[in-house]
């Protein structure tokens, strides 16, 4: 599978955080004002495939923490991107824009099981692909898993978006005032300087297969369009 060489083609990253509005279980105003802005820049004429975090329900690191088996509660946070992924779905249908569900543990009365050509015909199709159940496999983040498949599908850039903070900083800015906001770095000095704002895997990842991945922010209205269309917001990662 070639990377797409005409037009343009992205993986759009959605943190699970957002969904929930700051509460856990799925906000239905944000992931509205979300599904528009992906239908803006659909309109477009940008290829958008989307992978859902699931910090809203479960993470699993953190259920392991207070006692859970690390890999049943990796799963937990798995099904719980597949209910960000229906209600992105039903939100982005709702406004007219064709999806599909593919999700990487098999629930076929749910969605199409994870079969990367099909993906890339729907893509072709002008249909927003959304992979759900992150990589069906535990120790693994959807950071990561937006990588891999923005590499199998042929994605020409992984779209970072986060909520509370919009970009990459030289320190978390939500810890340190001090901390100040970068345009450009390489994945090698991210790495180097232990930049967290993405996961290390992720990052490496990258890396490895010169990826290159824009870091932005959901909060402000209509960054998603923006990032989709390709506008330089944010931090570009490149490298
Ligand atoms: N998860 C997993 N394997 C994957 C993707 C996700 O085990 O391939 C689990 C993991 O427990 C993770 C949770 O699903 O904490 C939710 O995903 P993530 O933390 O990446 O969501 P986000 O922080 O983006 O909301």
């Amino acid at each position: 599978l070639p990377r797409k060489e005409n037009g343009r083609r992205v993986l759009l990253k959605l943190s699970g955080e957002a969904f929930g509005g700051g509460t856990v279980g799925v906000d239905p105003d944000v992931v509205s004002r979300i599904a528009g802005e992906i239908a803006e820049g659909v309109s477009h004429g940008v290829e958008c495939a989307v992978v859902v975090g699931g910090g809203n329900f479960f993470r699993g690191a953190e259920l392991s923490q207070r006692g859970m088996d690390r890999r049943r509660a990796d799963y937990m946070g798995m099904l719980g991107t597949v209910m960000n992924s229906l209600a992105l779905q039903d939100f982005l249908e709702q406004k007219g824009i064709s999806t599909r569900v593919q999700t990487a543990i098999a629930m076929g009365q749910v969605a199409e099981p994870y079969l990367p050509l099909r993906a890339v015909r729907h893509l072709e199709k002008g249909r927003v692909v959304i992979f759900g159940a992150g990589a069906g496999m535990p120790y693994f983040s959807t950071d990561t898993v937006s990588v891999q498949r923005a590499l199998e599908i042929g994605c020409q850039e992984v779209l970072m978006a986060k909520n509370g903070v919009d970009g990459v900083y030289t320190a978390d800015p939500r810890k340190d005032p001090s901390a100040e906001k970068i345009t450009e770095i390489t994945y090698g000095e991210a790495l180097q300087r232990g930049l967290k704002v993405v996961d290390a895997t992720a990052f490496s990842l990258c890396m490895d297969n010169s990826q290159p991945m824009m870091v932005f922010g959901l909060d402000e209205p209509g960054n998603i369009t923006r990032a989709l269309v390709g506008e330089p917001i944010g931090t570009l990662v490149t490298g």
